[in-house]
């Protein structure tokens, strides 16, 4: 199945039966969005995301757009196992600033 036949198949309601139409995704290619087509009910409104068809490696943009995705990903997924990971060391680090805070103002305060 290519892209036009996606594109241009006629597409039925998945909750009342009734024709819908697919509509372009406006947010395709932002953060997560890898669905480039939603369907749209003509008669009750429901909205479903087009099931995406795994295009070989011809078109470059929805491809960099999933792994910019996985990138920051995994990076966010680094960022939280390394502050769990020190989580104490942070608490530690947390505590010697308010000391430290605290002091520095008891001193100025005198
Ligand atoms: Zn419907």
């Amino acid at each position: 199945m290519n892209e036009s036949n996606a594109r241009t198949r006629p597409r039925w309601c998945s909750r009342c039966g009734a024709r819908a139409r697919v509509i372009e995704n406006p947010y395709y290619g932002v953060g997560l969005a890898v669905h480039r087509y939603l369907t749209g009910c003509t008669r009750c409104g429901f909205v479903e995301f087009l099931p995406t068809v795994r295009a070989p490696r011809a078109e470059s943009q929805p491809i960099a757009s999933a792994d910019d995705a996985s990138r920051a990903a995994r990076l966010q997924g680094a960022v939280r196992g390394w502050a769990t990971k020190s989580r104490v060391s942070l608490f530690v680090l947390g505590g010697l600033i308010a000391v430290t805070a605290g002091v520095a103002a008891f001193a100025l305060t005198r």
